[in-house]
């Protein structure tokens, strides 16, 4: 029971910067002893401390609590076709360093070097910082279907598997990991540190390299029966569409990812077709800021891509009926051509009816949405209520 009330003192101070004692009491039913010596421990163990005092009509003046930012820290590792990410976040959200690379996602020894690299330098920095004793675990978000301690992907039509027993073991006397497919974490870290704060179904879309989904339903992450839940990419919308390596033909994430856009784009290139894109040129930024220049071809690939996927999420919606839609990715950044063109679209192609049921917004985690969601499994696991507890009296 002590654990379930520290963990709902800490959840609601957390949401609440600047709370009082007498909030607490307020807010919880508990007692102002029990919320005393409870919060006394939260500051004992270094998570929360008080920030000085607040007004009061009468009587004694309150003492304001909010959490330590850096008293706990989830180290969150992102891979997938974007590359690999490695950051120590903090119980706030915010990446203290980032460490950066590359992928070959078809070398397994290779990714699984780069992910230690990138585990070395955070840990140093942690180090450095005297913040180590606080690191709370590592959570990864894999690209493909996660079972266990593997993740098994598709690349062009062979798959792949990438086992993780290696890098655990590793570092199992230092720290545990929580491992889960990278856009389902990404829609986690949404829910804690992003948009979706106060919706409890929110349908996150990953547009980058690839595309992908994750959904919250009713405050929970919806895992699915194996774990496969939103597949986005794999609806197929285009009969006549080229085949995906699922089997079927016109999967959208076959034609409208930026995987697809660039092979477009090397197409025209080859056909010396009229661009400002180059073979040096050849990634989602460079097709982002030829977008944003007015570039033609770019323009009508931009078309076809918010034709196809604004059809695609608005069957999701349809189906799961969110009230929040997060849009993320590489692909879709904030104030860019790509998202505000997709809001919109999505928006006129909804049923008139339910237009105004949902909101469509671009997430503001940006290019830290992987490690934010990847180290947002570590963190929740400090604020979750043990529901399933049984009771001590
Ligand atoms: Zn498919």
């Amino acid at each position: 029971m002590k654990e379930w009330n520290l963990s709902l003192l800490s959840k609601l101070i957390r949401k609440n910067p600047g709370v009082s004692r007498a909030d607490l009491t307020a807010k919880t039913n508990l007692s102002p002893t029990t919320v005393s010596s409870l919060v006394a421990e939260l500051i004992e163990n270094g998570l929360v401390r008080e920030i000085g005092v607040g007004e009061s009509a009468a009587g004694r003046k309150p003492i304001l609590l909010e959490l330590i930012p850096n008293g706990r820290i989830g180290l969150g590792i992102s891979v997938n076709h974007d590359g690999i990410l490695v950051a120590p976040v903090n119980l706030v959200g915010q990446p203290l360093v980032t460490y950066t690379s590359k992928v070959d996602l078809a070398d397994g020894n290779a990714i699984l070097s780069q992910i230690i690299e990138g585990i070395e330098n955070c840990l140093k920095y942690l180090e450095q910082h005297e913040l180590k004793e606080n690191l709370a675990g590592a959570g990864i978000g894999l690209l493909g279907l996660v079972e266990g301690v593997k993740t098994r992907y598709l690349l062009g039509d062979e798959w792949y598997e990438l086992d993780l027993s290696p890098l655990i073991e590793r570092y199992s006397n230092q720290f545990d990991f929580v491992i889960e497919n990278d856009v389902n974490a990404m829609a986690l870290g949404e829910t804690w540190f992003g948009f979706g704060e106060e919706d409890r179904h929110v349908l996150y879309v990953y547009l980058g390299y690839g595309l992908g989904a994750g959904l919250i339903i009713d405050g929970m992450l919806y895992r699915g029966a194996y774990g496969n839940a939103g597949e986005l990419g794999h609806m197929s919308i285009t009969p006549s569409g080229p085949k995906c390596s699922c089997g079927l033909p016109g999967c959208v994430g076959k034609i409208a990812d930026g995987t697809h856009v660039l092979m477009k784009i090397k197409e025209a290139l080859e056909n010396n077709e009229p661009t400002a894109m180059t073979y040096d040129t050849l990634t989602v930024s460079h097709f982002l800021q030829a977008v944003e220049d007015e570039d033609e071809l770019c323009l009508k690939l931009l078309d076809d891509m918010v034709f196809d996927l604004s059809r695609t999420i608005v069957s999701a919606v349809n189906l799961l009926n969110p009230s929040l839609i997060i849009l993320g990715g590489l692909l879709c950044p904030p104030n860019s051509s790509v998202s505000q063109k997709l809001i919109k679209t999505i928006k006129e192609n909804s049923i008139e009816g339910h237009r105004d049921d949902f909101k469509v917004v671009v997430s503001n985690l940006g290019a830290n949405a992987g490690v934010v969601g990847s180290a947002t499994l570590v963190l929740k696991t400090l604020f979750e209520l043990p529901s399933y507890r049984v009771v001590e009296k």
